[in-house]
């Protein structure tokens, strides 16, 4: 048994849970809050909405086995100074340490008749969603072509007529020209129309009526736009902060016993300064971090952010961190992007899953030259 008292990890997604999993792994004590069993996320958008299974990080036996106390419920008020989190039933639970693990939040973009959408970032929103796409055929509209949206088009477009819109002028408009010619091409030919630019004025229960492109025939619209904070006001007082700010051992700043991990953090990368990653690698590996720090390792956390994407049958995979680019070049089939002392600091590639170890060690190599 550890020295560490017990530890309440808020949140069930794959960092709450790697983290939970690693203390109960060492016999700390240790309780995960979060609403039904502990899931993934990345199989939503491909192949879980085929199959129409929820991807489980673990069910009832595997949390026992693993030495996981499980709340089914969501924490709705929290007082860091006494450790004491009130769960949404209006049980309270008294910790020793606290780890936050909450993700994003996916709001719906305020258009009228919005909630007639379905969504696809939960367990839930991702049956509901497989139901309502149960017969064939249907018009389906997806509103946001960011990496969630095109990713559920493409999948949805093997047995619907989907449209995916959004009001920026391409698919995956916000990363690599690269990535998002890749994507707008892939769409095309897996039969999505993309309608770009559009501006939405309506959902109805058979249509979505836009301003820019006119009334388009819709069964099934589906929101898959933008993030918001799913923090409280005691780790976010502005109300709008996307994460919380944690040292290198992943503990929250101005903190003694809470600690936080994946989507919802912001930590102090050695090579660019503070970063928030929003995906499933740094999601893990924080995870697990956190259950380090808490049992005593000093090890500073450092990961290069890494995402990866399936439109479809197009693989996306990144490596590093895109914004520190100052010039990009494809090199030997890598698209290759330098800072402006000529670094590697981010390596993009598509369809070429065998290439992950070496994208890695270029910015590794760039990180230490
Ligand atoms: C549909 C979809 C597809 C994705 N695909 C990819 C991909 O292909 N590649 C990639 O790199 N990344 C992908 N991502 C992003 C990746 O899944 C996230 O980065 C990762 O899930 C973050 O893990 P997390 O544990 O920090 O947060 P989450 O996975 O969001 O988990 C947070 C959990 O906390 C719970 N929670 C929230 N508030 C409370 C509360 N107050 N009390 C208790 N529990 C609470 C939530 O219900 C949720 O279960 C995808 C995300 C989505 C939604």
């Amino acid at each position: 048994m550890s020295a560490v008292g017990r530890v309440t990890v808020v949140g069930n997604g794959v960092a709450g849970w790697s983290c939970a999993a690693r203390l109960g792994e060492r016999g700390v004590d240790v309780t995960m809050v979060g609403p039904g069993l502990p899931h993934d996320r990345p199989p939503l958008s491909k192949r879980a909405l085929v199959s129409g299974r929820v991807p489980l990080l673990a069910d009832a036996d595997r949390l026992t086995e693993k030495g996981v106390r499980h709340v089914d419920g969501r924490v709705v008020d929290c007082d860091f100074a006494t450790h004491r989190l009130v769960i949404d039933d209006g049980s309270e639970i008294e910790a020793d340490q606290i780890v936050w693990a909450t993700g994003l939040a996916y709001p719906r973009p305020p258009v009228a008749g919005i909630a007639l959408a379905a969504e696809n970032t939960t367990g839930a929103t991702m049956l509901d969603l497989t139901a309502r796409t149960a017969v064939e055929g249907r018009d389906v509209v997806v509103i946001g072509a960011g990496l969630i949206g095109s990713e559920t088009a493409a999948t949805l477009a093997g047995r619907h007529r989907v449209t995916l819109v959004d009001m920026l002028d391409r698919p995956l408009a916000r990363l690599h020209p690269t990535a998002s010619a890749a994507a707008a091409r892939t769409l095309a030919d897996l039969g999505v129309t993309f309608l770009a630019e559009a501006r939405i004025e309506e959902i109805t229960a058979s249509s979505v009526r836009t301003s820019t492109h006119g009334t388009l025939p819709c069964d099934v619209a589906v929101s898959a736009a933008g993030f918001r904070t799913s923090l409280p006001t005691a780790l976010a007082p502005d109300g709008r902060s996307l994460t919380v700010d944690v040292d290198e051992r992943l503990r929250v700043v101005g903190t003694t016993d809470v600690f936080a991990c994946g989507d919802c953090i912001a930590f102090p990368h050695p090579r660019h300064g503070r970063l928030q990653i929003p995906h499933w690698d740094h999601a893990l590996y924080s995870g697990r971090h956190a259950a380090d720090s808490l049992l005593g390792d000093d090890t500073p956390y450092v990961r290069e952010p890494y995402y990866f994407s399936d439109i479809g049958p197009l693989r996306i995979q990144q490596v590093g961190l895109a914004t520190a680019a100052a010039e990009w070049r494809v090199e030997d089939g890598l698209t290759i992007g330098r800072d402006d002392v000529g670094r590697i600091v981010a390596v993009l590639f598509l369809n070429a899953p065998a290439r992950l170890r070496e994208a890695r060690e270029l910015v590794a190599a760039g990180a230490n030259p």
